[in-house]
């Protein structure tokens, strides 16, 4: 059933629903969250947002229910594997890779056992939420092992004594830590992205997808960039601008009461550490201000 609005599922709850939620509304996209519904609409824009579990989005752009959606790789990935071993449609198209939700699939074991690749793991047994991940990893590295599929707390079936080792996701490694655990191997680095489903659009959502993109992009980007601005004198101004990340076309601007000293501004790709900060400073630039960026278009 093809609806007027675009439809976009992204988790209800979790780890990715606080960023996507600030995403889109840095994208200008007007939604009340309040409430326990299913679905909310943009008060602004024709965008009808699903609130689902993220096990949900992958299936529903593969179905072509919903239009976009925003999920992990390694969850989209997951499903992906299974609906081919289903013989279900698998199909999405990725659109962009998203700055947030960063972590990997690792398997992990005793940290007191020894470890010197994956053939250590031959005919082991395997705890995992991603079966399809890992085995399609083991069958790469043609090594055989028996899998224990969990939902939750996997990191505790090797001290319950369910499994060998486990397979499972790592940000910082300290629930590994805290579990007796060592990450033995990385098998699968996951980020957020934005997918679309297959098939066609009418001309009005192509072209509010294409607006989307755009306005994200220069979020992402704005994120990533910093505004500079110093005053530098003139004779080391070549060395000044060498020092700056990413500055590839500066405004330099006079000062008005200081004939040898100029203003830099621009725009930089890269925040500005104190270690520049302070090499600039050597070089005789003062007032050196960064300041953070909101929005941007090109
Ligand atoms: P849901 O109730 O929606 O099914 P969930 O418990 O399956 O939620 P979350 O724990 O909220 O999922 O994680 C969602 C996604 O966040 C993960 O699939 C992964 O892509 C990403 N993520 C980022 N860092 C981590 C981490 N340290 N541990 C787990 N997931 C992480
Ligand atoms: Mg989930």
């Amino acid at each position: 059933m093809q609806t007027q609005r675009l439809r976009i599922a992204i988790q209800k709850k979790g780890r990715l629903a606080k960023e996507c939620q600030e995403l889109l509304k840095r994208c200008g996209v007007k939604i009340n969250y309040t409430g326990e519904r299913l679905v909310v609409h943009a008060e602004n824009m024709p965008i009808d947002l699903l609130l689902v579990r993220d096990d949900d989005i992958p299936g529903l752009i593969m179905d072509g229910v919903v239009d976009l959606g925003v999920i992990g790789e390694n969850e989209l990935e997951e499903v992906r594997l299974e609906r081919i071993k289903l013989g279900e449609p698998s199909q999405y198209q990725l659109l962009r890779r998203l700055d947030f939700g960063g972590c990997r699939l690792s398997i992990a074991l005793d940290k007191d056992q020894s470890y010197n690749g994956p053939q250590d793991l031959a005919n082991q047994r395997i705890a995992t939420t991603y079966p399809n991940i890992l085995k399609a990893y083991m069958d790469k590295q043609g090594v055989s092992f028996s899998t224990c599929m969990l939902n939750g707390s996997v990191e505790v079936a090797p001290r319950a004594g369910l499994a060998d080792a486990i397979c499972d996701l790592v940000s910082t490694g300290a629930t590994l830590e805290a579990n007796g655990l060592k990450e033995a191997e990385v098998i699968f680095r996951s980020k957020a992205v934005l997918i679309q489903r297959e098939g066609s659009f009418s001309e009005e959502k192509t072209a509010l997808i294409e607006r989307l993109l755009t306005r994200m992009q220069g979020v992402i980007q704005a994120k990533e960039s910093k505004y500079i601005m110093l005053h530098a004198p003139s004779e080391t101004l070549e060395q000044v601008v060498e020092l700056l990340p990413g500055a590839e076309d500066p405004t330099i601007l006079p000062l008005a009461h200081e004939k040898s000293r100029v203003a830099v501004h621009l725009v930089s790709t890269e925040n500005l550490f104190w270690e520049t900060m302070e090499k600039l400073k050597q070089l005789g630039a003062s007032s050196i201000l960064v300041l953070p960026i909101e929005k941007m278009m090109e």
